[in-house]
């Protein structure tokens, strides 16, 4: 069945939402778009698209079945709650909301009207994710236990409205989303125990630089790290797993699995090892032969796979793959995260 999609919202993502579901999903139309600056609805004509004159307005269209909000993240809520009433179907941006409250209200919402709403967590498709998603599912490197996934740049402090904290500004909820959800996408056992450290290095209003300790009921843990201060990057993952280590260093993902050999018997003389480090067994290098290096596994997702379940799950084809449930599990963490930053000390808890 053919979809008609209106977007609230055409900055950045906005427009981006538009080009990327004409160039690729088939049984999507975009029709048209509202948004509150005059300069922003003039790209939207000129990109071809019908420009509403209020929210009230584009609601009011039978055609359109389907909407998504790519505004500023603090309006989210009233917007999702108010098309969905509207009896439309919903895609949000990310964060869906501020905090876990406000994506509680927007749940009851599509829970009361029986409408679709999802979030665009659209880094599931992200190639470097599915590689370690793969990766870890096949059990090529055992039983992870330490996840470290960071994302690192160095241009300073948190662009436009991302400054400020009243439009949901700050890295946790820009970046830090996105990272939690891959972690949680991948991992259903509860996270257990969270602390942070959320640094406002560039004002007083938001973090920009920040690092998230997360460990679930299954043993793992994972230090997530975000930063816009950084100016000699590290790995954009580091796994360690039972039987080996997953490095992937950067979004081309250059990277590598190193494991022990299969065959190889470790044979060591009860002699100290004299390294660079000192005299050490433990870390001493291990002999070449008990190891062997793969190539990670070849993944090529698509973000605009995303939109392509929406419609399949509004034609009853699929499942949805981004629930608003999940969001909601990501949201509350980030709620602990914020506190545990607050208290600076880590928070028990069964999310
Ligand atoms: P932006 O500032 O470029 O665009 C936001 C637009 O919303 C602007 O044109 C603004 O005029 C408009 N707007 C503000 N309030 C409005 C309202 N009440 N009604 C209608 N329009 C309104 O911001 P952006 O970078 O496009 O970010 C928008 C959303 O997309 C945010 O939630 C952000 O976190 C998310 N985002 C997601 C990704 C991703 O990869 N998923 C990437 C970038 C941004």
């Amino acid at each position: 069945m053919q979809h008609t999609l209106a977007i609230i919202g055409y900055g950045g993502m906005g427009g981006w939402h538009h080009k990327s579901i004409e160039e690729k999903v088939k049984n999507i139309r975009v029709k048209g778009a509202f948004d509150i600056r005059p300069e922003a609805m003039a790209k939207a004509r000129e990109a071809g698209l019908h420009t509403y004159a209020s929210v009230e307005k584009l609601l009011a269209d039978k055609e359109t079945d389907l909407i998504t909000i790519a505004t500023p993240n603090d309006v989210h809520r009233p917007l999702v709650i108010r098309c969905l009433e509207a009896g439309k179907n919903v895609v949000c941006e990310k964060p869906v909301a501020l905090n876990a409250v406000e994506l509680e209200d927007m749940i009851a919402a599509s829970r009361r009207t029986g409408k679709l709403f999802s979030i665009h967590q659209n880094r599931r498709w992200d190639r470097d994710y599915r590689i370690v998603r793969e990766t870890i599912r096949s059990g090529l490197i055992g039983n992870p236990y330490f996840i470290e996934s960071r994302v690192q740049g160095s241009r300073g402090s948190m662009y436009g409205w991302r400054g400020y904290k009243q439009n949901g500004g700050g890295m946790l909820l820009d970046w830090g989303v996105h990272l939690i959800d891959q972690l949680m996408d991948m991992t259903p056992e509860p996270v257990i125990e969270v602390s942070a450290c959320l640094h406002k290095i560039f004002g007083s209003e938001v973090d920009d630089n920040i690092k998230v300790s997360l460990r679930f009921g299954n043993g793992l843990s994972a230090l997530l790290e975000m930063s816009t201060n950084c100016f000699i990057n590290l790995p954009r993952w580091h796994i360690s797993g039972t039987e080996g280590t997953l490095v992937i260093n950067d979004w081309s993902c250059d990277g590598e699995i190193v494991k022990l050999s299969t065959d190889a018997v470790m044979e060591w003389d009860d002699d100290i090892v004299y390294t660079e480090a000192g005299p050490t067994r433990t870390m001493a290098p291990r002999p070449k032969h008990t190891t062997q290096r793969l190539t990670l596994p070849d993944e090529r997702p698509d973000w605009s796979e995303y939109y392509m379940n929406i419609a399949d799950t509004l034609d009853g084809k699929a499942e949805l793959i981004v629930k608003p449930e999940q969001a909601l599990r990501v949201m509350r963490v980030i709620d602990t995260v914020f506190a545990a930053d607050e208290k600076r000390c880590g928070i028990s808890c069964e999310i």
